[in-house]
């Protein structure tokens, strides 16, 4: 198995005040990593780190390559907690939003394997019935599949999402997850999604991580529900609510350990 993402003694100030801490960790290809946490402990940070939007302190690889030397970007995917799209009231349709995710292109011109490649996007994400239709005219639901599809377009090896799910009605959150289930165990695509919905995704999710400034767990679901260091940081009732939940079959990270009943 190999590494999709090697982070190694992450720090990170925003003027001066530190955000990161010590983060290290890897991911492999094929995980599929549901990053949890406390508001303002960190996580879109990391991945903007990740990613290099933001400039860190210590090392990162991204499929075995430094960061800096990096350039495969149409392996990765990313979609942004809030995406320019999504706030500028420019009337493009769907299928040109999905367009735009083809970071290589050259001029304006669109050629029959872009169109290709865009309509197999919209095809997975269940978007090609809007495709003509203007992006704001859309539910939040439908504009979010759209800009997962812009975010597949490249049919990248690994999807970063930052809480995709926030602005979704149950229906689209669970359309959503699924969609990202598929992807991860039909295409073996990695996945790194920060969200709160740990209940919906748990029964997808391979590997928890919470970051508060520091890397508090990472580890499988099953090691998450009896880490000690997870039990200090959720305090006792927490612990008791996860146990007792376990307890009644109805764990709330949705988690298969052999402790449900
Ligand atoms: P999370 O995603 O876990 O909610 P963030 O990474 O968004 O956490 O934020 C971590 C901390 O950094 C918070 O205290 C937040 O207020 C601060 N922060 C985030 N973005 C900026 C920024 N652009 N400038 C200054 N501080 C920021």
């Amino acid at each position: 198995m190999s590494a999709v993402i090697e982070a190694e003694k992450l720090h990170f100030a925003y003027a001066r005040v530190p955000v990161l801490e010590g983060v290290s960790f890897t991911v492999e290809q094929g995980d599929y990593v549901g990053i949890i946490g406390p508001n303002g402990g960190g996580k879109t940070t990391l991945l903007k780190v990740l990613l290099g939007l933001e400039n860190g302190q210590g090392s990162i690889k991204l499929f075995g390559q430094p960061l800096k030397k990096f350039n495969d970007w149409h392996k990765i995917g990313y979609l942004a907690q809030k995406s320019p799209v999504s706030q500028s009231r420019f009337p493009v349709s769907a299928e040109e939003v999905v367009l735009m995710g083809l970071s290589d292109r050259r001029g304006s011109g669109v050629s029959v394997g872009e169109l290709k490649q865009v309509h197999a996007a919209m095809q997975q994400t269940h978007t090609r019935e809007y495709a003509g239709r203007i992006f704001h005219d859309l539910s939040i639901g439908q504009q979010q599949r759209v800009l997962l599809a812009r975010a597949l377009v490249s049919q990248p090896e690994l999807l970063i999402l930052d809480e995709p799910s926030t602005a979704l009605d149950p229906e689209s959150r669970e359309m959503f997850f699924n969609l990202l289930g598929e992807l991860n165990a039909r295409r073996g695509v990695t996945i790194l999604l920060i969200t709160h919905d740990t209940g919906e995704v748990g029964k997808y999710i391979s590997k928890f991580m919470y970051i508060d400034k520091t890397l508090v767990f990472y580890g499988t679901k099953e090691e998450f529900c009896h880490s000690q260091a997870v039990a200090e940081k959720l305090g006792a009732f927490a612990q008791h609510t996860i146990d007792h939940l376990h307890n009644h079959g109805h764990c709330p990270l949705g988690c298969l350990c052999g402790e449900s009943k």
